[in-house]
This record gives structure tokens, sequence and C-alpha cells, in this order.
């Protein structure tokens, strides 16, 4: 008998925002291969360690297979078939709706769903529950980067390509470990230094990480000091008088009433919070207002913050200063995180927004949704983010929830009370791809969804570029791509809603992922992000391509705001007010006797958030072979601790027992640990048993990324 012939098909990778293009090589039901889509302009090509070894996570264990459900809380999951899965979820739903109203349902969905899987959940909640209790994991991800643009660009529109790498004189990197956390983004970086050796970089991190060590200037940075630093950066260019005055005068509004904050923002004033030398501060401003065109990047050291959206503002506002924006080389640039958290915001799939860069708040926007879905208007009250979301779960006020492609109970911060509020839930139901997460376990009906390789649709990546994904092999089992599990859970549900035996109503009967695209893409037309004239015929035919896309355009856009116009009612760019920073209370909880050190969270290069994906592969294992927190030598011989030996890390939440580690990347007076283990992987508890559940209060992302502790040997 002859073996199947090899075969080959275009896909994305399914981590990290810089959305690499890769050709998946397979051979009947098998993925054998993978390599990088060359024809790609995210990646030309290439790919890191974790997309090269995608293969290698297919066929894994692990992973959910059929549906099954349990009868009570405590008893075990029975395998059942989808029928029974889906009714039993409808009835479930559909009576607790009747007792307690749409807002005691909720939907919790993922940056790594697909734009039409993200489209389904956002009309099945909206439209046809009639709740806005619908909310992503991109939450904990790029929400104060979204909430950043908006009070400054006026729109959730990133204005910046992967081109203007190349172009940049001047990168200002903050936040962000692009070195391991967007490999390729990085390579992209050398590659521009190497052509243009004058490029300068600075790196802002607490931590003196890779990235760090290849920048000209790192500003060690003491944790959550961001802000005063961004500041004090535009202090110095009003000082020096590095700002472009034309395009403050002709392109923005609110300057005057920054500035009269600002008087007090000097270098001076705030090195010792920022923990650099006022000198180092006043030279990263000069390089900045200098240079021909300046770039920055930023991510989660920015996002995962309770004032992560004045943060992302003040990171803006020192390209509204100097006029860096627009041209190319010049702009601010977010780096997303997951790897369709930006779909998931054109099809306005959180808490707060609606399809098309809609907002929930806008009664406009609200009818031109109705209308378009046929319903006689879409409910008001705003919906839960995600940390609200779970404690409400928690308290009761929601009953019911729905989480799909995402594992809450090893990502959110505080996981004892999230793990409660699982707990104290009527009915969860977990959409996921793997059986053997820490969500998984609290699943009372678990349905299994088809996962990379196995899907067919768009993905938008961190430069508004969208691209084709095409299923390559069947999913296992009985696993379903995660759009057609919506849709079919709906077309249920209407019929409970509406009465037994009552034809579906309609709404939720496309025939396929192109057909949900249309859909999608025509509920854009006019907004900002206009991908009206994209297609999925349109994308297979020419490739990826970057909104806005208007219907009859022949071409993407790849820089914004060239025209010095801005989406916002009187065209110009704003200003941001921000509150007086020094005195701000720059970590999420103090510091005190009996927890000293600052806890900072973070990734490691070769693993991928919670690890059902790249845990499986021993490969990825060789870089960082095992969870540990790493202190600075200073920090070990002043407590008399030792490497290798166990510790045990207790915040006010929780504790962690862990392996030692010295680093003196590390600042004396913090703990660096990763994110990737949680309850249930290799350690007992993770990161998320120690972090904060405090929000930013505009973007409502959770400050993930520090936290109080004590340590102790254990
Ligand atoms: Fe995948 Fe990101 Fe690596 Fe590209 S850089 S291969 S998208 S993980």
């Amino acid at each position: 008998e002859s073996s199947p012939a090899l075969r080959e098909t275009r896909s994305v990778c399914c981590y990290c925002g810089t959305g690499c293009g890769v050709i998946i090589e397979h051979e009947g039901d098998r993925i054998v291969g993978v390599r990088g889509d060359r024809t790609h302009p995210a990646n030309f090509g290439r790919l890191c360690t974790k997309g090269s070894t995608l293969h290698l996570t297919t066929g894994a264990a692990g992973r959910a297979r059929h549906p099954e459900m349990r009868d009570a809380r405590g008893a075990a999951r029975r395998r059942v078939g989808w029928d029974l899965a889906l009714d039993t979820a409808a009835g479930r739903f559909a009576d607790v709706i009747r007792r307690h109203g749409p807002d005691a349902v909720a939907f919790y969905v993922s940056g790594q769903l697909l734009t039409e899987d993200y489209y389904v959940f956002n009309k099945l909640a909206r439209a046809l529950v009639g709740t806005n209790n619908i909310d992503s994991n991109s939450r904990l991800c790029m929400s104060s980067a979204v909430a950043g643009y908006k009070a400054t660009l006026g729109a959730d529109s990133v204005p910046c390509s992967y081109e203007d790498l190349a172009a940049a004189d001047h990168l200002l990197i903050a936040g962000s470990n692009t070195a391991w956390a967007h490999p390729i983004v990085f390579r992209r970086i050398e590659d521009a230094k190497k052509a243009n050796p004058a490029l300068t970089i600075t790196v802002v991190d607490p931590r003196r990480t890779e990235t760090a060590e290849f920048a000209d200037l790192h500003l060690q940075i003491a944790p959550g000091s961001d802000l005063l630093l961004y500041n004090a950066m535009l202090h110095v260019l009003l000082w020096e008088d590095l700002v472009d005055r034309d395009f403050i005068r002709d392109h923005t509004g609110g300057f005057d009433a920054l500035r009269s904050q600002l008087a007090e923002c000097s270098p001076g004033n705030v090195a010792a919070a920022c923990g650099v030398p006022a000198e180092r501060i006043a030279e990263a401003a000069r390089r900045f207002g200098q240079s021909r065109a300046a770039l920055s990047l930023w991510c989660q050291g920015l996002n995962q913050s309770h004032h992560g959206t004045a943060n992302s503002a003040a990171l803006i506002h020192l390209h509204l200063a100097t006029g860096q924006i627009g041209r190319p080389g010049a702009g601010p640039f977010s780096l997303t995180g997951q790897p369709n958290a930006m779909g998931g915001r054109e099809v306005g799939a959180m808490a707060n927004l609606l399809p098309g860069h809609r907002e929930l708040a806008n009664p406009a926007h609200r009818a031109e949704l109705a209308a378009a879905w046929g319903v006689p208007s879409l409910p008001e009250r705003p919906g839960l983010t995600a940390v609200e979301l779970f404690e409400a779960l928690g308290d009761g006020r929601v009953k019911a929830v729905w989480i799909a492609c995402t594992n809450p109970a090893h990502s959110l911060p505080d996981q004892a009370r999230v793990h409660e509020a699982l707990r104290a839930a009527e009915f969860v139901v977990v959409q996921e791809a793997y059986a053997d997460t820490e969500t998984a376990a609290f699943a009372d009906l678990l349905l299994p969804a088809a996962s990379w390789g196995e899907k067919t649709g768009t993905v938008t990546n961190s430069e508004r570029r969208v691209s084709r994904l095409v299923a390559a092999v069947p999913a296992p089992g009985e696993a379903r791509p995660d759009w057609a599990i919506a849709a079919d859970f709906a077309r249920r549900l209407q019929r409970r809603l509406a009465g037994e035996g009552d034809a579906a109503g309609g709404g939720f009967d496309w025939a396929d992922e192109a057909a949900v695209f249309a859909e999608h893409v025509a509920l854009s037309a006019g907004r900002d992000c206009d991908m009206s004239g994209l297609s999925h015929a349109l994308l297979d035919a020419c490739g990826p391509q970057q909104w806005p896309f208007p219907a009859g355009a022949t071409g993407g856009t790849a820089r914004l705001f060239a025209d010095g116009v801005f989406p916002t009612g009187d065209g110009r760019a704003r200003f941001a007010p921000v509150a007086f920073p020094v005195r701000h209370a720059l970590l999420p909880e103090a510091v005190d006797a009996r927890r000293p050190l600052v806890l900072l969270t973070g990734r490691l290069r070769d693993q991928w958030h919670g690890m059902s994906r790249t845990g499986k592969v021993p490969l990825l294992w060789g870089h960082t072979p095992r969870a540990e927190v790493a202190l600075n030598p200073v920090d070990l011989l002043r407590r008399g601790l030792q490497v290798g030996k166990l510790v045990r890390l207790a915040g006010r939440r929780g504790e962690v027992v862990l392996p030692l580690a010295s680093d003196d990347s590390v600042a004396p007076g913090q703990a660096w640990l990763p994110m990737h283990w949680g309850a249930g992987t290799l350690a007992q508890a993770g990161a998320n048993a120690l972090t904060v559940p405090l929000s930013d209060p505009v973007s409502k992302q959770p400050a993930l990324k520090q936290a109080a502790v004590s340590i102790a040997p254990y």
C-alpha cells in the first residue's frame, strides 16, 4: 500500500502576535513538518523555536476528543454525543436566563480564537442572549494599549508596520523582552541595526533581559515607574525644545493642559522613584527627540498595570509632541501578545466593544448593530470584564459561564478566588482543544475544539495584517471548529428561548467560515478598521493584507495618519490628561517588612502561556528545563539562601514552592518568576497564586506584572 502524498497548506503560527506565516507539511491525517512561509510579509520564511516546532505539538497527548459531561458536581465526566452535549448546554443556559435574566450568563473567549470564531460568540452573546457579558483574555493582554490609543489617537488603530523597523533611526522598547516574546520581530531589529549601525536602541525594563543587553541604553527602572519616566522624558523634550511645535499646533489638542501637569516631572524629581539617574533619563529623551524617525515598541510591561492606560498614553505623548508619527520609521507600535487579539478587537468581542471598533456606550453604534443583526435593540448595560466576570461568578451574580480556548484557572490573578468562583458556578462549559488544562478540570461540560492546523479562518497580527489559515488535517476524534460549536449552540438556544418546537430565528446558519468573515467585514465598512474589501477568496489570491482595506481597494494600508488627520471629532490627536504621577502608587501592592520583595512575572523564550502546547515538546525544555524563581546574588547572600534549594514564595493571597536560581539580571529586592506554570503542571501553583486582582480603571486590564512577596527556605 503506498503512503499518502506529502501535501502543503499555508497557515499562520498560533503563538505570538508577530503572526508569522507557515507552510504546514502533511501526509494523510498527519502534520509531519512545518517551515516558514517565505512569501509572508511578517516573517519572510523565518520562524522562532516555538514556531519551528509546531508540527511536534500535533498528535500530542492531552487533546479533548469527545464531548464529556458530568451529571453532578463531584461526579466524573462521561463521554456523550454532540446532540446531548449541546442540547443540555442550551437547556441549562435557557433555564438560567429565564430564572435570572440574560446577565446571569457569561462568555469568556480568547485572543487565540480565529476572527470567525470570535464573531460568532459575540453575536451569540449580544444579539441572541441579550447580554454584554462577553470578554476575552485579550483583556489581560492588550486592553491598556487599546485604551491608550483611543485616548490619544481617537481609535484602536495601530499606526505602524514591521517595515518601519528598518526605516527608524531610534527604537524605544518599553516593557517588552522582544528577543524572547516576539523573536521574529527581534530578528528584524537585529537586521535593522546591522544595516544601519547608527540606529540607536533604548530599552526600558526592570530586568536586564536579552533585549536590554542588545540596547545602547538600558534604563533599569524600578517596577511600575514607567509613567514617571515617560512624563520626565516629555519634560526634557519640552525644556530642551526638542518638540515639534508645528505638529502640536496643527494636529493635536490638550497640550497646554498636559504641559502644566508636567512641570513637576523633571528627571531630578522622579529619578529616585524610577531608580534611574536623572542624566540617563535626559539622555533617553534626547535620543528620542533628536532622532529623524523614532519608533516605540511596547508590550505587557506597560499594559499589565493598574495604570496601564496612562502608561500607554504617556508613551504615545512622546510621539505626538515630537511629530514622530505617520512617517516611515516613526510611531507608537504595540506588540500584540496573542495571535489574534487584534481580530477580537475588530469584531468587538470584549465587554465594552461592538463590531467594527464600535463602542457599546454609543447608542448610535448599538442601533447600527441591532439593525444589522435583525434584533430590536442591543443590551445597553455594560458587560463584565475578565476579572469582574469571575468575581461575579464567585458571588452568584453570574450562574453559568462558557469558556472558550483559554485557561482562566491558570491565567487570571488571585487564582484561589478564580478556582472558588468556578466551583461556585451552577454550570461551567469549557470549549477546548486540550482536556488537561487547569480550567478543564472545572468543566461540567467539556466540548472538544479543533486546533492549529485543523481550522480555517483568519487572524490579524500586530501590524493590522489579516492572514488566512486553511485546515490541513481533520481535528482528532469528534472535535469541531470553535465557530461551528458556537453557531450550533446558538441555534439550539434560539429554539429553547423561543419555545420548544419553534423554528430557529436564523442568523446563525452560515455555510462556512468564509460566510462568517463576509458578515464581519461588511460591518466594518466606513469604520477606521474598514476591511470591507477583504474576503477569504481575496486573501487566497493576494496574500495577507493590512487594514484599512475598503471595498474596491487594490491594496492595504501600511501606515496610518500620514496626512496628520486622526479619527477624532476634530481630526486632532489628543494629549490625554494624566494624574500627577510622582506620588502615584507605582506598584499594585506595597512591599513591607513582612513581604519585602517585588515579584516580577514574565515569559520564557521557548514556552507559551500555560504550556498546554509547548510543554509537550521535549525540544522546547532545553532552554529552561524547570520552573525556578530567580533572585539577584546579593539577595541570596543577604538572606543565606542556596541556589537549587526549594524556597517558599508567599504573598497576601497564596504561595508557591519552587527551586531558587541566582540571576544578576534581576535587580536586588526583586524576584522573577515565569508565568507559564500553574496548578496542575509541574509546580503546585503558579505565579498567579500571588498576583493582585487590581485592574486599570479605564482598560480594566489587571496588574499581572508585580506583587509583594516574602521568601523563605522550604
Ligand atoms: Fe510564532 Fe511568534 Fe515565533 Fe513567529 S515569532 S514563529 S508568530 S512564536
